[in-house]
């Protein structure tokens, strides 16, 4: 679902043709740009491997594709022609949408990875998928004018929070939004004439923190993620997201921590969620979820929750927080043990309690996990807070552009990516 950056040569160099050879460049050119921000053109010969005029070449022709741009690097002190700055350029973009319990949240971010715009559109109840294309098509259409003129847009990604089936964007079951084969994909391409795509919303995160965030340069990462609608998961092994054969994996959320707990919505028994939720810590605190800045609690920052569960001198809420990440230590050790990832990157409220307690989470998971997989294991908070969710769903729009540039950017503008 992800491209990172593709091998320079094709896998069969004996069937490579010179249009393959040019594809696979150009899409790691872009890539490159698009992930790692600025870069010179000698450092993406130094990347790539590739000599200096053929990146002149590949990055000449994205130019004119309005893919990246290039601005002088004005007088250099070493020896030799200073090299040229290559940057992706965000007029090239992708709208993002995010349904949540509370909320719809709809961004628009350009190529590069910088959200240029993030309305939050609130609702009074949980929205249904029409009530939810609704909203996002209306914000969408408000912004139609500047998307015309300013904007090529290469289509449309809905994180969900909720399991999506990975060919078509049908959202099998989303418990918290009470969504049941919902063909949302279909739905809001329908109302917007964009391309859309759907996926799970913490396997965007953690493709998000791979590319752009906290997990940059990892290639084994478990991407935890704590929101008002429960805990999702996302697993990168190998540099690639872990989809499952129908794009379920990572639901960690419902992993066992715990056999005499409660019973889950999913129906099973002592699930994470039903142990470590954002609900008891507000309870624990005595916090009202209408008191605070729920754009921050639901996007991934939770900035208000954690001062207030840092200051406060109750003991409960000291031992709810000791319970919580005991709990969450479980379903950390299992995942050491069975992925043997590189780096755990929490986010939500997932973060909060991390942050309160990092070297506790840190030592409780390296104590029972086993000592292999929990040596060079590293804990994070995500990187990207609340703009994570719209910089991984729009991930998923520029997918096929970055596949293949050429063919996608020649496309005219509004019929770009409809194929890919
Ligand atoms: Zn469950």
């Amino acid at each position: 679902m992800f491209v990172t950056e593709p091998p320079i040569f094709g896998s069969a160099s004996t069937a490579t043709t010179n249009d393959q050879t040019r594809r696979t460049n150009l899409s790691l050119i872009l890539s490159l740009v698009h992930h790692r921000g600025s870069l010179t053109r000698a450092e993406l010969a130094r990347v790539t491997g590739l000599n200096r005029s053929t990146v002149a070449t590949l990055t000449g022709q994205l130019g004119e594709l309005e893919l990246l741009y290039e601005t002088s690097p004005g007088t250099s002190t070493t020896v030799g022609r200073p090299s040229s700055h290559v940057h992706a350029n965000p007029a090239t973009a992708a709208l993002a949408v995010n349904p949540e319990i509370d909320a719809i949240t709809i961004g628009l971010v350009g190529l590069g990875g910088r959200v240029i715009k993030r309305i939050r559109y609130p609702t009074q109840r949980i929205p249904s998928a029409q009530e939810a294309t609704n909203i996002a098509a209306a914000v969408i259409d408000g912004m139609r004018g500047e998307l015309d003129s300013v904007y090529r847009i290469v289509g449309v990604g809905v994180a969900v929070p909720g399991l999506v089936r990975a060919e078509d964007g049908l959202v099998t079951y989303a418990p918290h939004l009470g969504w049941n084969d919902e063909p949302i994909a279909r739905m809001i391409a329908d109302a917007t004439g964009y391309p859309v795509w759907a996926a799970n919303d913490a396997s965007l995160g953690a493709g998000g923190e791979l590319l752009f965030g906290a997990g940059r340069g990892s290639i084994d990462l478990l991407y935890l993620n704590g929101g008002s609608s429960g805990i999702g998961g996302g697993v990168v092994t190998g540099g690639q997201l872990l989809t499952g054969t129908d794009g379920y994996a990572g639901e960690l959320g419902h992993t066992l921590v715990n056999s005499a707990g409660v019973r889950c919505h999913c129906g099973a028994i002592g699930c994470l969620e039903t142990e470590v939720s954002r609900q008891r810590l507000l309870d624990a605190a005595g916090l009202d979820v209408v008191g605070l800045d729920g754009v921050g609690l639901d996007g991934g920052d939770g900035d208000e929750l954690e001062a207030a569960l840092a200051e406060s001198r109750d003991p409960a809420v000291g031992a709810e927080v000791d319970r919580q990440i005991g709990f969450l230590s479980v379903a950390l050790r299992n995942a050491v043990n069975v992925l043997n990832p590189e780096r755990i990157v929490l986010g939500g409220f997932l973060a909060t309690l991390h942050s309160l307690a990092p070297e506790r989470l840190a030592q409780a998971v390296r104590a029972d996990a086993l000592d292999g997989p929990a040596h060079d294991v590293h804990i994070s908070a995500a990187g990207l807070g609340s703009n994570l969710l719209m910089i991984g769903a729009a991930e998923l729009a520029f997918s096929g552009l970055l596949a293949d540039p050429a063919r996608v950017a020649a496309k005219p503008s509004g019929l770009l990516a409809s194929d890919a």
